[in-house]
């Protein structure tokens, strides 16, 4: 926990000491203090099927981020800071209810970077509690490599995001002129780590170790996604898994016009012509017409509720 001492937790950087909780440590840049918030705990349906299966992913979505995108699909708990404070023993009792009643395959943590003492140790406790489930760290791609090199006793599976190739859209959008090449070195060392997911060679449908990258077509920004496959090919090969990701729905009123409205068929067509082209082997799409005509996008979660998500059962 003395790692929220002068905060140094993701590549911010901030220094500030948010030890000591709600009443007296003080926030950064991701609006938390060393207070644990947790906005829900549950089954997910939604990840790529290696991490879902059929029983489905078991999430646990941490209050607050340290990117805080303009356009967060997840704005209810990263911007304006829904969710609850909780205590380890809490998440814990929580999590293990979790698994006992839906069977989940794996522990998914989302957006865990600012609360990693806090997540470290939760995995430490499952694990001594004799639990094996493999541990998803589902992370924005905005990570230090020294603190990832701390999170290698307790991830298992890294799900990183690379969102930008454009430095002036990623300052622009998430206030990370840096974010390309900070995310490149994060995504080389979860590599190091852990290789590939490993459901593509082991033959088995569920990821039990390795990285996945996932990426957000933006509506506009067409360029920028073709420069970021690019960039992620040139770096690591046709065999790194890849999700293409066409979820995107505004959620908020944004000054960018184009980030108004969903992703147009020729938009995603071009971006997804180009991951062919480029010979991903292992590419898993996210199919817009998959939706259907009127239909609110399954993926679009409402934190206000008991179950945010669209479930199977629904
Ligand atoms: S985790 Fe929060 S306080 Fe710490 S460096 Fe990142 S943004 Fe700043």
């Amino acid at each position: 926990m003395t790692l929220y001492q002068e905060c140094r937790l993701c590549p911010r950087e901030c220094g500030v000491n948010r030890s000591g909780g709600a009443s007296e440590g003080h926030a950064g840049f991701c609006k938390e203090t060393s207070q644990l918030r947790i906005s829900h705990v549950g089954p997910h349906f939604g990840e790529e099927p290696p991490l879902t299966g059929t029983h489905g992913s078991g999430t646990i979505f941490f209050s607050g981020c340290s990117l805080r995108c303009s356009y967060c699909q997840n704005y209810q708990i990263s911007r304006d800071g829904l969710g609850q404070p909780v205590d380890l023993d809490e998440v814990t009792r929580r999590v293990e209810r979790m698994i006992r009643d839906h069977h989940v395959h794996n522990i998914n943590l989302v957006t865990p970077d600012h609360f990693l003492p806090h997540a470290f140790s939760l995995i430490s406790l499952l694990r001594r509690k004799g639990y094996s489930l493999p541990t998803v760290f589902n992370i924005s791609g905005y990570q230090s490599v020294p603190i990832l090199k701390l999170a290698e006793l307790y991830a298992d599976i890294y799900l990183p995001d690379f969102k930008y190739a454009d430095p002036a859209l990623a300052a622009k959008f998430s206030r990370s002129g840096d974010y390309a090449d900070v995310a490149l070195r994060a995504i080389s060392e979860m590599i190091r780590q852990k290789g590939f997911l490993d459901s593509f060679d082991s033959g088995s449908l569920l990821a039990s170790r390795g990285a996945m990258v996932r990426h957000l077509i933006l509506p506009g920004y067409v360029e920028n996604s073709i420069n970021a496959l690019t960039t992620l090919f040139l770096e690591f090969g046709a065999l790194l898994p890849i999700s293409l990701m066409s979820q995107y729905s505004p959620v908020l009123h944004h000054e960018e016009e184009s980030m108004n409205r969903t992703l147009t068929a020729e938009e995603f067509q071009a971006v997804y012509a180009h991951a062919v082209d480029l010979g991903f082997v292992h590419l898993f799409v996210q199919f817009p017409e998959e939706r259907g005509p009127g239909i609110k996008p399954p993926f679009l979660p409402d934190f206000r509720l008991n179950q945010p998500f669209f479930t199977p059962h629904d």
